[in-house]
């Protein structure tokens, strides 16, 4: 038996490692150059290697992929963690930074951090010469015929690749834009169910500065709106970390992330950025700047958002079509533990054990 796989992210590199496991064939089609998806890491911007994409341990989503079983515990000793305990918490909101834990109100569950690595190392551990040897890179795929007993999934290139069965691990956001057309067109109720998915843009940035006026959190818009998918927030990104630079994060997704995705260029959105920082603590984001890096996955071409917010049901967009084609990743773990590298991990075993069995 040989299996395709469709992305090389997480869901993609652990369906091939769990496949070299198992002995079975298979090839991995990537659209870009690089493995990781939506886990990528910057090694030379800061004393300590940066996460672009995913970045906590989310504990609270319940995945338990064998492969990131003791990382997820806290206790893997390549993967050193700390609990991510921030004491300092203020809230911008109507031109006025007010200092307020709200943790202590609305208690959220502590999440672990990686201390001297990141998710992409962890991911590494499953990217084995083995899996990248059968990983072809540049290789967009652009159609998937599952018409006859062997599936041919052709990139863009107008080269066919065949096997029995093929793990799509796109992003959601890319089926629901149709980059990938299939032959028969899948059943019109997983086409509905897929575009019922929601995915909003989300971007992060990393800004180092020369002395640090800011606190461990800062909450730009007070309060999350109703859902946690929603969030605008500075942190901290050196703090837990072994490192003598001061350098803030910024993350944001869902509707909160549109008043900055929504700029042109990354130079339009940093200064966006920056106008904003001034704004918060008088000017002294322009007086101790130094460097930043940003990372807006909206306009990353094969990924096109930043995750699902859970308005579809996860075990129909992953459910198998036809006995041949099958789907994991982020948005598709049938156990509704979407949204995370773990959840999405956990997809791929679901998926291999299904198509092997
Ligand atoms: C800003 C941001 C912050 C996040 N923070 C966290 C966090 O702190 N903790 C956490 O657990 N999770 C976080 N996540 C979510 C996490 O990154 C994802 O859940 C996970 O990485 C998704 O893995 P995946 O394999 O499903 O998809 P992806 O990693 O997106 O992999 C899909 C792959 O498919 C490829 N592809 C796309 N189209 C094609 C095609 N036509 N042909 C071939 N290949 C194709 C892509 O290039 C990509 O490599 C975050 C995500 C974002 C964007």
């Amino acid at each position: 038996m040989k299996i395709l796989i469709i992305g090389a992210g997480t869901a993609g590199i652990t369906a091939g490692h769990l496949l070299e496991q198992h002995e079975v064939d298979f090839e991995i089609l990537e659209a870009s150059s690089t493995h990781g998806g939506r886990v990528r890491k910057v090694d030379n911007f800061a004393d300590f290697p940066i996460d672009l994409g995913a970045e906590w341990i989310h504990k609270w989503i319940r995945a338990k992929p064998a492969v990131f079983k003791q990382i997820l515990k806290g206790a893997d000793p390549n993967f050193p963690t700390f609990p991510d305990k921030p004491t300092t918490i203020s809230i911008w909101k109507n031109g006025k930074l007010r200092a307020r834990n709200w943790y202590r109100h609305f208690p959220v569950p502590t999440d672990l951090k990686f201390t001297d690595s990141t998710w992409f190392d962890a991911l590494n551990r499953l990217a084995t010469p083995a899996v990248l040897a059968k990983t072809r890179f540049d290789s967009p795929v652009v159609n998937i015929d599952y018409s006859n007993d062997r599936v041919v999934a052709t990139t863009d290139s107008g080269t066919s690749h065949d096997a029995d069965r093929v793990l799509v691990t796109v992003p959601i956001a890319m089926l629901q834009r149709e980059t990938i057309r299939f032959e028969p067109p899948l059943p019109e109720d997983k086409r509905s169910e897929i575009q019922k998915e929601e995915v909003p843009g989300g971007l992060k940035a990393f800004i180092e500065f020369s002395t640090r006026f800011y606190p461990d959190v800062l909450h730009v818009g007070g309060l999350r709106r109703g859902s946690a998918l929603n969030e605008c927030v500075y942190y901290d990104a050196a703090r837990g970390k072994h490192s003598d630079r001061h350098i803030l994060g910024f993350f944001t997704q869902g509707s909160a992330a549109e008043r900055y995705t929504s700029h042109g260029t990354d130079e339009q959105l940093f200064a966006h950025i920056l106008r904003e920082l001034d704004e918060i603590f008088d000017g002294q984001a322009s007086e101790q700047y130094v460097q930043h890096i940003v990372q807006d996955w909206t306009r990353e071409p094969y990924i096109q958002g930043s995750y699902s917010q859970r308005k579809a049901n996860a075990e129909k967009l992953a459910e198998s079509v036809a006995g041949r084609v099958f789907f994991a990743g982020e948005a598709m773990n049938p156990n509704g533990k979407t949204i995370a590298v773990h959840g999405a991990s956990e997809s791929a075993y679901t998926a291999v054990a299904a198509m092997i069995t």
